[in-house]
């Protein structure tokens, strides 16, 4: 299964690597074939190289759409090598066997990624690589192709290792890369066209991405993992620049992008913390210093070995905060110079800047894997508004209460079902998550709550007292009710629509509570 490569084709747009891996194969005799750019770069390093407008016989057109589309490229790269029709047709019209080739397309995803106008990225989408690589990588058998320039240096090696030739084992690993390579190339084209006809939920979409970073493992050290990236420029998980601190995990990266979407959710600067995706404290605040102290204050044992998101620029007095416990991860739009030097000593801890906030309200997808498929949604970019609250109860909410409610049910979006918060004054003060049954999400919020009062060694009373509580989807029973009145909770929000709804009114209004249906679910698995 050993193939000798004798010639080879260049095309490629980063040359990166080119004239090395051209050099040394020049050097065992090989014939190297290339396009225009490629051809210049390689003859101004000293090699010898054959156009292939030479070699088809026919220029380069239409603005470089048509460069090697011609049948003596594809019948070199398609034609079955000891196949003696192929052979004696490859003779008759003077096409020469192709052994290697060496492609990478034209920089759609850059292109895009630049914001550049509808024309220019159209003429980024390359036409005649595809092709190539897709005939070579058919013909695996007896072509090598490349497609990323990481894999120069190991077709080197086994070139170095076999006398110049290439195992199969090899060319189909080769072949397989380079079909994931296309595959990705026409997904992020089909993608980009979504998004220019304001598609929110195209039909028939492709999912792909390029590959950012192979990580250390997944969720356990058992799980091979790695980050794919779409392409979305939106500030973020993807985008963040890494200031300072250790590699990041494949938890820290679920988790940072669930802390910062939540805290991109409020106008008022905000911290988020999160442990396993769910939050164990947000607040709102007059500066983020205060909100940290608040979001901490929620469950501030949870807190330990957590990741914070912050919708302000990182202040160096609430960097110092921070350090005052072992964080995984900060993210946060920017992060002054005092900020940086107060991290400096913390190596390990990640800190990490995006430039800028998402807005939540803005559409997106999510995807998840399960057996023989995928589930595809929209993002839940859902919102209720005051005017869309709906009063049930005898009372009315207060104005403070109005603020926390809404407040409390915007967290609910971020926290796994069962999800129950309670809020006052703007933060959290008790969140009960991902429980089976929501009058235990209830009970687990306010025994938080009362553990965080007892933690904090004064003897206050826990802070779902007078709170508001917010729950992500309706009660089932008035059992969850009752446990959050019994916490002390003075108003409810939730979507309402439960089959028991009139009971669950009569037992608030019994209770004195007042309660707000807001017809949104806001469900999160
Ligand atoms: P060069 O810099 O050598 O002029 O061009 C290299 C680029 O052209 C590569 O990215 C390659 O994929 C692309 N390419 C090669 N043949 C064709 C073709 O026939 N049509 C188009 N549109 N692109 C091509």
């Amino acid at each position: 299964d050993l193939r000798p490569i004798r010639r080879a084709l260049f095309s490629v747009s980063d040359k990166t690597g080119l004239v090395e891996f051209a050099r040394f194969l020049a050097e065992r005799d090989v014939e190297i074939l290339s396009t225009g750019g490629t051809c210049k770069a390689l003859r101004d390093a000293g090699l010898t190289v054959v156009e292939v407008a030479d070699y088809t016989g026919f220029p380069e057109m239409l603005d470089g759409r048509v460069k090697t589309l011609h049948p003596k490229v594809h019948g070199g790269l398609l034609g079955i090598r000891g196949n003696a029709e192929h052979e004696a047709a490859m003779a008759e019209h003077g096409i020469n066997p192709i052994d290697l080739l060496v492609v990478n397309l034209y920089p759609f995803e850059a292109t895009v990624a630049k914001g550049a106008d509808y024309d220019t990225t159209i003429e980024n989408i390359d036409i005649g690589g595809p092709a190539m690589i897709r005939a070579a990588s058919k013909n695996h058998d007896s072509v090598a192709v490349v497609v990323d320039v990481e894999d120069y240096q190991r077709v080197m090696e086994e070139m170095t290792a076999h006398a110049g030739a290439t195992t199969l084992g090899l060319r189909k690993h080769l072949a397989a890369t380079a079909y994931a390579r296309t595959g990705a190339y026409d997904a992020a084209i089909s993608q980009w066209f979504a998004r220019e006809l304001g598609d929110t939920f195209p039909r028939r979409v492709v999912v792909a991405g390029q590959l950012k970073q192979s990580l250390r493992y997944g969720e356990n050290p058992h799980q091979q993992a790695a980050f794919y990236v779409t392409g979305d420029q939106r500030p973020g998980i993807a985008t963040a620049r890494q200031l300072q601190g250790k590699e990041l995990s494949y938890n820290n990266l679920n988790d940072t992008d669930a802390a910062f979407e939540l805290a991109a959710e409020f106008e008022a600067p905000t911290v988020a913390i999160i442990k396993h995706a769910n939050p164990c404290g947000v607040a709102s605040g007059p500066d983020i210093v205060s909100a940290y102290k608040a979001a901490l204050a929620c469950d501030p044992v949870s807190a330990f070995g957590g990741i914070i998101a912050i919708n302000r620029k990182l202040d160096g007095a609430t960097a110092e905060e921070i350090c005052k416990l072992f964080t995984e991860v900060v993210i946060a739009p920017e992060a002054d110079e005092a900020a940086v030097a107060a991290f400096a000593s913390k190596k390990n801890l990640r800190l990490l800047v995006t430039g800028g906030m998402p807005d939540p309200t803005s559409a997106g997808m999510t995807l998840r894997a399960v057996s023989g498929g995928y589930l595809f949604q929209n993002k839940d970019n859902g919102r209720v508004s005051l005017d869309e609250l709906k009063v049930v109860t005898k009372r009315a909410p207060t104005e403070q209460e109005v603020k926390d409610l809404l407040f409390a049910f915007r967290v609910c979006k971020h926290v796994k079902s069962n999800a129950i918060i309670y809020v006052k004054d703007g933060c959290t003060v008790g969140i009960g998550a991902g429980q089976m049954s929501r009058v235990d999400s209830s009970r687990i919020a306010a025994w938080k709550s009362q553990e965080a009062a007892t933690a904090a060694g004064q003897a206050q009373p826990p802070g779902t007292i007078g709170s508001v509580v917010a729950s992500d989807a309706f009660f089932p029973f008035a059992d969850g009710l009752l446990a959050a009145a019994a916490a002390g909770a003075t108003a409810i929000i939730q979507p309402g629509g439960s089959m028991r709804d009139a009971e669950v009114i009569a037992a608030a209004d019994e209770k004195g509570l007042a309660m707000v249906f807001t017809g949104m679910r806001h469900f999160r698995h």
